[in-house]
C-alpha cells in the first residue's frame, strides 16, 4: 500500500505533471510562435491593406474634392433655386395671360349677363293661341310636348315670356329700372341688358302655374306644383333651369326661367367656348 502510494503519486505526481505542464507550455509557446508569426503576416496584410486603402482614400478624397467641386454645382442647384425665380416670372406671365384671359373674359358680359344673337323672325313658332308668345322652332315644339304632358298630370304650364327682341329687352330694362327707381346692378340682377338676354335666342322661356299666377315670375314659384313637376320632368323634354341658385353667372334664382338645349344649335347657343369664371361679383 506504501509502495503503492509512493509510487502512485511519485509516479502520478511527477511525469503527469510536467507532462501536463510542459505540454501545454510548449503547446502554448507554439501557439504563441505561430500567433506571432501569423501576426506578424497579418500585421504585413494590415499594413498592405492600409497601403492600399490610403492610396484609394487619396482616390476617394479626390472624388471628395471633386464633390467639392459639385457642391459649387450644389451652389449651382442653388442657382437653380436662383432659375426658380425665372419660373417665378414664367407663372407670373402665366397669371398675366389668365389674367389678360380673364380680362378677355369679362369683357364678353355685361353685370354676369352674356351677350345674345337676335334670332330671325323666320325661325320663331307661336306657343300660345294668339300667337303673342313665340319659341324658336325646336324648342317651341318641345315646350308644347312637355305642357301637354304636364296637363295631362293635371299641371298647368303657363307661358309668360317667350322669344325677345333686342328692342323689347331695352324697354324691360332701362324703362322698369327706371319705374323701380333701380340703378344698373340691381336692375341687372333680375333682368338682362338689351343684347345680353336668352329670350333673344328664342330658345328661353318664363313659365308660370296657371293654377297660381300670384307666383307667376317671382321667387315664389318654386314651392309651386308647376316648379316641382318641372324639375322632375323639364329635362325630358330638353329644358332646363338657366339661372340656379349661385349660378356662376352669379344672376338671381330664376325658377320661371327655363332653356331649351336639345339640339344642337341651342346647345351652342349656350355652352360653346363658354368659359364662365364671373367670380368677382
Ligand atoms: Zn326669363
Amino acid at each position: 500500500m506504501l509502495n503503492d502510494t509512493s509510487n502512485i503519486p511519485e509516479i502520478s505526481d511527477i511525469p503527469e505533471a510536467t507532462r501536463e505542464t510542459i505540454a501545454p507550455k510548449t503547446a502554448s509557446s507554439f501557439s504563441v510562435v505561430r500567433l506571432g508569426v501569423a501576426g506578424v503576416v497579418i500585421g504585413v496584410i494590415v499594413i498592405a491593406i492600409i497601403a492600399l486603402l490610403v492610396r484609394p482614400s487619396k482616390q476617394i478624397s479626390e472624388p471628395v474634392s471633386q464633390e467639392v467641386i459639385p457642391q459649387q454645382p450644389d451652389a449651382a442647384t442653388e442657382l437653380p433655386a436662383e432659375s426658380n425665380p425665372v419660373e417665378v416670372e414664367e407663372k407670373e406671365v402665366a397669371a398675366t395671360e389668365t389674367e389678360a384671359e380673364t380680362e378677355a373674359e369679362t369683357v364678353d358680359n355685361i353685370l354676369g349677363h352674356l351677350p345674345y344673337e337676335q334670332v330671325a323672325e323666320s325661325e320663331l313658332s307661336p306657343i300660345t293661341a294668339d300667337g303673342s308668345i313665340r319659341l324658336h322652332k325646336a324648342a317651341a315644339n318641345k315646350f308644347m310636348e312637355m305642357q301637354g304632358a304636364a296637363r295631362n298630370q293635371g299641371i298647368i304650364l303657363t307661358p309668360l315670356s317667350g322669344f325677345r327682341s333686342v328692342e323689347d329687352q331695352d324697354y324691360l330694362f332701362f324703362d322698369v329700372k327706371e319705374q323701380r327707381v333701380q340703378d344698373a346692378t340691381k336692375r341687372a340682377e333680375v333682368s338682362a341688358p338689351p343684347g345680353y338676354s336668352e329670350h333673344h335666342t328664342g330658345y328661353a322661356i318664363d313659365i308660370g302655374d296657371g293654377k297660381v299666377p300670384a307666383t307667376n315670375v317671382s321667387p315664389n314659384f318654386e314651392k309651386t306644383a308647376a316648379f316641382r313637376w318641372l324639375e322632375e320632368n323639364a329635362a325630358r323634354y330638353s329644358f332646363e333651369l338657366s339661372f340656379p341658385p349661385d349660378n356662376p353667372q352669379g344672376i338671381s334664382y330664376e325658377p320661371w326661367h327655363w332653356r331649351f338645349v336639345g339640339d344642337r344649335k341651342s346647345l351652342e347657343t349656350f355652352y360653346k367656348a363658354r368659359k364662365l369664371k364671373i367670380d368677382d361679383k
